[in-house]
């Protein structure tokens, strides 16, 4: 490989953003591509006996099995590292693995963990049921409340785990307070950034020690791929990350980091502009019915916090139909535009009903505890012309009756 000034991170790291977007991390072969090359290998030879024993020392650089490293993935996560201000990147072949393996990459059987009680569901299944598996306790709080982060902090705690906004209520959680409460505790800090996506929230510059999301919402943001990413600093990759990553095979495909590169070319104008959708459709459904929630929107809650710790409000917009499920989905089944399904971050709209699909799985308790109540819907906005969308959902309130 060719290494030209994509790989070299005293060039990289001075870039602007969207340079970083479109350029970090690439590398060119001898055959001078201008897009980057789809390694679609799972080994690699060696001229010589030898090479093989170096390239397993360490000794020589270069890949040897796409379980470990491939120059497709690695560009991709090249890119992310840059992008996020960390040493490395392993990308993962779903968010999940992402979140998994920044978990359970650094327990073992005695640790303790703290999480934000409104987390993504399988992210909650990973603290309630998986971890206390394998002997690692949980404690879930409410990531709104420092003090309860302070009190939940016992001697063997290693991790905080939080998602801010979360999904779906787009609750906002203090990152850098939370951060400072973590290192006091001698914790780690893990921040699942999906929501925020990394074009408007850096929780690295906000204190948190680890961050990772699901590459398939808005880095792919086509809704085609699926993928994930651990950023961390050098020692947690070396003494947990690494090994466990190589050794679990949790590997994203090659051909998965190739559309993801190209996904990140236009991350920073896709996020802008479905922000930009997320605003205008916010501000017209908050005509019509009471509760709309936008960090944009003057009547958002944490609407100070949000900002202070995102560029902007976001992509997602969320509101409670006050008819409950029978309203919420006539309003569904009304929409012509914006599809029914439950992924977020892609290029379409798509309309998500929490309650009876995503959060299912926590039960009736636990779902009105983090305020999934059965009327509440979660809008990811995407790149159709807004007024379109505005039309399509003023439309669909009205089919509902409201
Ligand atoms: C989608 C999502 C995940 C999981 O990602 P997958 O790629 O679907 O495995 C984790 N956290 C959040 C906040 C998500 O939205």
């Amino acid at each position: 490989m060719k290494h030209r000034t994509g790989s070299d991170r005293n060039t990289t790291r001075g870039w602007a953003r969207q340079t970083q977007m479109v350029r970090a991390g690439s590398m060119r072969s001898d055959f001078d591509e201008m897009s980057e090359a789809l390694f679609l290998t799972s080994g690699f030879a060696y001229e010589t006996a030898e090479e093989a024993e170096a390239r397993f020392d360490g000794r020589a650089e270069g890949f040897t099995y796409s379980r470990q490293t491939n120059p497709t993935v690695a560009m991709f996560e090249e890119r992310m590292a840059v992008l996020e201000g960390t040493d490395v990147g392993r990308a993962t072949g779903t968010g999940m693995a992402a979140m998994t393996a920044s978990l359970l990459a650094g327990l073992k059987a005695g640790d303790h963990v703290v999480g934000a009680r409104a987390l993504f569901g399988s992210c909650r299944w990973l603290l309630d049921e998986l971890l206390p598996r394998y002997g690692i306790e949980t404690t879930l709080v409410d990531g709104r409340d420092l003090a309860a982060w302070k009190s939940a902090v016992q001697p063997n705690t290693k991790v905080f785990f939080l998602e801010s906004p979360a999904n779906p209520t787009l609750e906002i959680i203090d990152l850098r307070a939370v951060a400072d409460i973590a290192h006091n505790s001698g914790a780690r800090l893990v921040v699942d950034n999906v929501f925020a996506t990394p074009v408007l929230q850096r929780p690295i510059e906000q204190g948190a020690d680890i961050v990772c999301y699901s590459a398939t919402k808005h880095i792919d943001g086509q809704g085609r791929c699926l993928g994930g990413i651990v950023l961390c600093d050098k020692k947690f990759d070396e003494d947990f990350l690494y090994p466990y990553y190589r050794h679990t095979g949790c590997a994203m495909s090659p051909f998965n980091a190739w559309v993801m590169l190209k996904g990140l070319e236009t991350m920073g104008l896709r996020v802008h502009a479905m922000c930009d959708g997320a605003e205008t459709v916010a501000e017209a459904m908050a005509d019509r019915i009471e509760d709309v929630r936008h960090p944009s929107l003057s009547s958002f809650a944490q609407r100070e916090l949000a900002l202070s710790q995102m560029d902007r409000g976001g992509t997602m917009v969320v509101c409670e139909l006050p008819g409950g499920r029978d309203q919420a989905f006539r309003f569904l089944n009304a929409l012509e535009i914006v599809d029914i399904s439950n992924n977020l971050g892609d290029s379409r709209s798509i309309a998500t009903h929490p309650w009876s699909t995503t959060h299912k799985a926590l039960g009736e308790a636990q779902r009105l505890e983090l305020g999934i109540t059965p009327g509440l819907l979660r809008l990811s906005i995407g790149l159709e012309d807004p007024r379109d969308l505005v039309a399509d959902i003023s439309a669909a309130l009205g089919a509902a009756g409201l």
